[in-house]
């Protein structure tokens, strides 16, 4: 998505070769214009799926997530890392490593709103080695819905996530896909065409 890619060479950081900084658009200060267009960017990738919820993991994939469910007219649910304990026996439950904070959490849905007979497109803004992906994917089953497959905001492809989902045979659909990030420069797999 020429768009996003734009936005991260301008105002991207690379932290370091493994970690790229989009605080000032997606994850901290959020662009509500660019929040939008990606919203709609999945509801067309993702248009003959029949999906009836977004699933996604708090915090940085709520807003991708409920612009995505805006687009599409269905509602986007997120994942909480910090069990609510008015809800404690009705939730599904799955354990994430992360990533950024190399910290494990425990993720957790509401019963509620997940169930057999949901379609599901699960979310986030990052794909590294897809562990949070996979949190996500456990609770679908759990709720024995169906994953319609995975709409992610940045791929970061010298990692394994999207192989190590891909090679599941699930869809995994991104918007924009970074090749490197050596020498404190964003390259990506498919360059901005100019
Ligand atoms: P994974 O679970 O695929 O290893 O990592 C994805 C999660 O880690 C995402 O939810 C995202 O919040 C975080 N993450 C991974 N890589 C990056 C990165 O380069 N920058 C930022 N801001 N977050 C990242």
């Amino acid at each position: 998505m020429k768009q996003l890619q734009e936005k991260i060479l301008a105002d991207g950081k690379v932290l370091s070769d493994q970690v790229l900084k989009v605080d000032s658009f997606l994850n901290h200060q959020i662009d509500p214009v660019l929040m939008q267009a990606i919203g709609e960017e999945f509801a067309s990738r993702f248009s003959n799926e029949g999906i009836t919820k977004v699933l996604t993991l708090e915090s940085s994939g709520i807003a991708p997530a409920m612009m995505t469910g805006l687009s599409m007219g269905v509602t986007a649910v997120f994942a909480r890392k910090r069990k609510s304990l008015t809800l404690v026996d009705s939730l599904y439950t799955a354990n994430v490593h992360s990533f950024t904070k190399n910290e494990t959490n425990e993720i957790s849905v509401s019963k509620d709103f997940i169930g057999p007979n949901d379609v599901v497109l699960v979310m986030d803004d990052f794909l590294a080695n897809g562990q949070a992906a996979l949190g996500l994917l456990d609770i679908v089953e759990q709720a024995g819905a169906a994953l319609a497959g995975i709409g992610i905001v940045i791929e970061k492809g010298f990692q394994d996530g999207g192989k190590l989902l891909r090679n599941r045979g699930i869809r995994v659909e991104s918007l924009a896909r970074i090749s490197s990030l050596e020498n404190g420069t964003v390259k990506f797999l498919e360059e901005v065409a100019s």
